[in-house]
């Protein structure tokens, strides 16, 4: 039986494009082109890497308004046999917490499902929260931070990228595996799968079709309040270029002005 493997993708606004908006300190999205979130790009490369190996069928899956579907064929066009819109109006105001809720049962409504790719986080609202959560949902084992990871009889072998080094870790299947960002190189879409993608075009399901009543998500169902936005303090650089011959000084001046501290035992 063929591996079952959905990658999470969502649709954010261009970095480079939001401002914060001067007066009021919210973010002004208005301006910005959208694009696929650049760690979900690496995580449908991943899923696509065990596509290559496995007989497997990747769904690609994101909660989203309409403006979402060209992104879902985009990652048709470069690998995914089919895409689900989860769209209702219900869901608008979502924090992270309904936001995995529905994902999850999406996913839940799909049947079999092995592993679930998303990304390590997104570049907007950047909680990493939703591959978690979404692991809680399903009540599956979660492989967070990986930067490259693979399949074989039943379980996942995932490269875990922590602050200190890397850890191997081998959890069964149905697994989440979050993939970090810049972890391999995304393949372009083929004029062939571009062409199969329209063709085939996008599923969308409602909260009606997952079977999720609207009450549990929303602005009102989302335990998350916003109380105040700051903006943050801009950080003075000061830059100075020094020869190998003046490095002592150097470390001296920055002992003596308390920028590093002097080791010893
Ligand atoms: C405090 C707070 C308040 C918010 N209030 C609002 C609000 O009022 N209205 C509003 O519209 N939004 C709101 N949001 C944003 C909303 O919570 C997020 O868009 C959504 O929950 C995803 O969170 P994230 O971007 O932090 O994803 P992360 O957890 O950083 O995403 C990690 C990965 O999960 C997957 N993923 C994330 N989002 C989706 C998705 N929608 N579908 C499928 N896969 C996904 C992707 O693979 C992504 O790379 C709020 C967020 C916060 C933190």
């Amino acid at each position: 039986m063929a591996l079952e493997l959905v990658v999470l993708i969502k649709v954010v606004p261009d970095g480079k494009e939001v401002f914060v908006d001067p007066v009021n300190f919210t973010l002004n999205r208005s301006m910005a082109t959208n694009v696929l979130n650049p760690a979900d790009e690496n995580a449908l490369e991943a899923a696509l890497r065990i596509k290559d190996e496995h007989d497997a069928r990747i769904t690609v899956m994101t909660m989203a308004p309409p403006f979402a579907e060209p992104f879902l064929l985009e990652c048709m066009s470069r690998g995914a046999d089919q895409a689900v819109l989860i769209s209702d109006r219900a869901v608008a105001g979502s924090d992270t917490y309904p936001t995995s809720l529905t994902v999850a049962a999406a996913i839940k409504h799909l049947g079999k499902v092995d592993i679930v790719f998303a990304g390590e986080k997104t570049s907007d609202s950047s909680t990493g929260h939703v591959g978690p959560g979404v692991a809680e949902f399903l009540e599956a084992e979660l492989a967070s931070y990986s930067r490259s990871c693979r399949y074989e009889d039943g379980f996942v072998t995932a490269e875990r990228v922590l602050e200190e080094g890397v850890e191997v870790v081998k959890i069964p299947t149905p697994a989440v595996v979050t993939v970090i960002t810049d972890s391999n190189i995304p393949r372009r879409a083929t004029l062939r799968k571009k062409l199969n993608a329209q063709k085939k075009g996008i599923i969308v399901w409602s909260l009606q079709d997952i079977g999720l009543p609207s009450d549990w998500v929303g602005l009102r169902s989302s335990p998350t309040v916003v109380k105040k936005m700051l903006p943050f303090p801009a950080i003075e650089r000061k830059g100075k270029v020094i020869g190998l011959d003046m490095m002592d000084d150097f470390v001296k001046e920055l002992v003596d002005t308390g920028i590093i501290r002097q080791g010893g035992n």
